[in-house]
């Protein structure tokens, strides 16, 4: 156009040509401008999708991450109300998303939980470790979480978010070790380790308080012989079930730990300052321990008794350490035993002395066994009825030094607790035995029907008792209807079914039964019924105060009416005057023993004691 224009020469073509250049400038200008705009806003495109590509891999990784993070995740609202949940913190309660979403975090009905999550409304960070019950459920477990607080686009706080860790299983694991390290396993009950570290806690805490504190220790009597008869299986239950009564029993204070074996310890605290309230009530504590066995343990539905020995002693006192509190109490626990079993004995500093004294006599009481030092002495047994002796009680007697003897109650409970009465008894029985057939073969028989010999519940315990006795009695030839057993009541008991059977075996061949010493133990009328015995014997301390006490009249009177109902004939020991005997014959007492005709007496004495009590009815 513009060469066309240079050739048409005027005046207005210029200007055309003019407008024409101006015109291509223009465009020119105007091209350049939209071709940067249309430049910049096509870069600015392909970055949008680049960012938008972008974010959708954030999103994925996000959302990837958030469901399948290892921790559970969930945001709440101001409400506390659930807005999202991860899969975790989903499985954690075993249900989906669907139910869980919106429920109220208040359900989760802990102060402290609600009080962390709530701290990010205060821009802070929430932190708590501890249980944790799932929503819609019981079931227990232990978390660790953090809360953050959820900013939205304005840049205010509008929820939390929670990142939970379930540790249950780590807690579970640790608990387990420190469980193994400081319960028995067997009984679950505190073992010596942390009985010895609340031992020295206490003793710290009393001596800063000014209280005073107990330790009781107990050991089952004759567990050993127990464990024997019961297999190892039925003694850890018959363990179990010692643990379950003596465990629930008390103050939650209390700590009853298994030491070891049958033995166990119960520290006691925050008893009174003053030592005779402290031991007053230390003995409550202890007898209602101790009656925790009067009841039969039950295994493989058969019942047995059983009794514990008990050692106390008190602290603090002279600076001692925990070692040296469990010790004595140990100590007076050793105590108990040697004394007898079935005792409390509360620790004095003799006792180590005594103990020495007992350890003495332990060996003694074996050269003395070896070396036969032993004499039989009789206690007639005179029936009431006809006044006349009719039997006697064989009572032992250690004869020492010159014309001194040790009496039965002072080396019995040691020769029980060393083993040592096994070889005793069998002395005591074939010389009872032997004796018997003395008297009863000779051309002039001495005229009584039996004699009675008392049973240890080790002896009798033994498997073969029965045969034992049966071969004594064939060597002997004595026939059995002229021997007598005396058991106690814990003898009886022990294992009731086994008694029976024993006693049942005997029987058959003619052997009395007399229950001894009734009345101080258990004396139920229930085993009563059940065991088959002939005699009752009441215990010498309901006679021997019969005329003034009113109750031990009234008990007397009691056991003599419940063994003529159950068809026992009824002996009665002590017996030292004659207004006691006038008293029980008129009550319908069979058989009497005691001073009133004749203390325990020799083998000849006592020949010489039926003879004139024989003379004196025949005239
Ligand atoms: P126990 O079987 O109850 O024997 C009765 C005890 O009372 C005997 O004591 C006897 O001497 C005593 N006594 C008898 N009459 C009277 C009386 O009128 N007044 C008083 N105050 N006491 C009287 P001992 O001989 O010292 O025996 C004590 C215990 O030792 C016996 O009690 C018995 O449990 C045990 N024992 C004695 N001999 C034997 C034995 O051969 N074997 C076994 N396993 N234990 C025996
Ligand atoms: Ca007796
Ligand atoms: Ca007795």
């Amino acid at each position: 156009l513009i060469f066309q224009l240079m050739a048409v020469q005027e005046p207005y073509a210029f200007n055309l040509i003019m407008i024409v250049i101006s015109l291509i400038i223009l465009l020119f200008f105007i091209a350049k401008i939209f071709g940067h705009v249309v430049n910049s806003s096509l870069s600015n495109h392909q970055h949008f999708i680049q960012i938008q590509h972008e974010h959708e891999t954030l999103k994925e990784r996000f959302f990837s991450l958030f469901d399948r993070a290892p921790v559970g995740i969930f945001y709440y609202d101001e409400r506390l109300l659930l807005l999202d949940a991860n899969n975790l913190f989903l499985a954690l309660h075993n249900s989906d998303k669907e139910s869980l979403l919106h429920e109220d975090l208040h359900q989760l009905n802990n102060k402290m939980i609600i009080e962390e999550l709530n701290a990010v409304f205060k821009d802070k960070t929430g932190h708590y470790r501890g249980i944790f019950t799932p929503l819609k459920s019981e079931n227990e477990r232990y978390v660790e979480f953090s809360t953050v607080p959820l900013i939205d686009n304005d840049g205010h706080i509008s929820g939390g978010i929670c990142i939970l860790d379930d540790i249950t299983e780590e807690v579970n694991a640790k608990d387990e070790i420190l469980r193994q390290a400081y319960y028995d396993l067997l009984t679950n009950i505190p073992n010596r380790t942390l009985f010895m570290d609340r031992l020295e806690r206490a003793l710290i805490t009393s001596s800063a308080h000014n209280t005073k504190g107990a330790v009781l220790y107990i050991d089952i009597d004759n567990f050993k012989s127990i464990n024997d008869t019961l297999g190892h299986q039925n003694g850890d239950l018959l363990l179990k079930q010692i643990v379950e009564r003596i465990g629930n029993l008390g103050s939650e204070e209390y700590t009853v730990a298994r030491l070891g074996g049958d033995d166990f310890a119960i520290l006691i605290t925050g008893l009174p300052p003053r030592m005779e309230s402290a031991t007053d009530l230390v003995h409550l504590i202890a007898r209602s321990y101790k009656d925790q066995f009067l009841q039969p343990f039950s295994i493989d539905d058969k019942e047995y008794y059983i009794s514990i020995s008990m050692g106390i002693s008190f602290f603090p006192s002279n600076n001692e350490s925990a070692y040296d509190v469990l010790k004595h109490t140990e100590t007076a626990m050793y105590h108990a035993k040697k004394l007898g079993r079935n005792r409390i004995e509360l620790y004095s500093k003799s006792m180590n002395e005594e103990i020495s004294v007992i350890l003495d006599m332990e060996n003694s009481l074996r050269a003395a066994i070896k070396q036969n030092d032993f004499v039989l002495f009789f206690q007639p047994q005179v029936n009431i009825a006809t006044d006349t002796i009719i039997s006697a009680e064989v009572l032992i007697r250690w004869r020492r030094k010159e014309g001194y003897c040790t009496m039965p109650a002072e080396f019995i409970p040691i020769a029980e607790s060393s083993g040592l009465i096994l070889p005793l008894s069998e002395f005591i029985l074939e010389a009872s035995i032997k004796q018997m057939n003395t008297w009863t073969n000779r051309v002039n028989p001495l005229n009584i029907k039996r004699i009675a010999v008392n049973i240890s519940a080790i002896h009798f315990a033994q498997a073969n008792f029965v045969t034992q006795i049966k071969s004594i009695l064939n060597k002997h030839m004595v026939d059995p209807k002229h021997l007598e057993l005396e058991l106690t009541e814990g003898v009886a008991l022990f294992n009731i079914e086994e008694t029976i059977q024993k006693i049942a075996e005997l029987k058959e061949l003619g052997i009395t039964f007399a229950l001894d010493d009734f009345g101080t133990g258990y004396s139920s009328l229930d085993y009563l019924k059940r065991l088959p015995i002939d005699y009752l014997k009441i215990d010498q301390s309901f006679i021997r105060n019969i005329m003034n006490d009113k109750e031990n009249r009234i008990i007397t009177d009691t056991i003599v009416t419940v063994a003529q109902n159950f068809k026992l004939k009824v002996i009665a020991e002590g017996v030292e005057d004659v207004r006691q005997l006038a008293h029980l014959k008129s009550i319908g007492c069979d058989i009497y023993q005691g001073f009133l005709c004749s203390e325990p007496v020799s083998a000849h004495e006592f020949e010489a004691l039926v003879m004139q009590s024989d003379k004196k009815h025949s005239r």
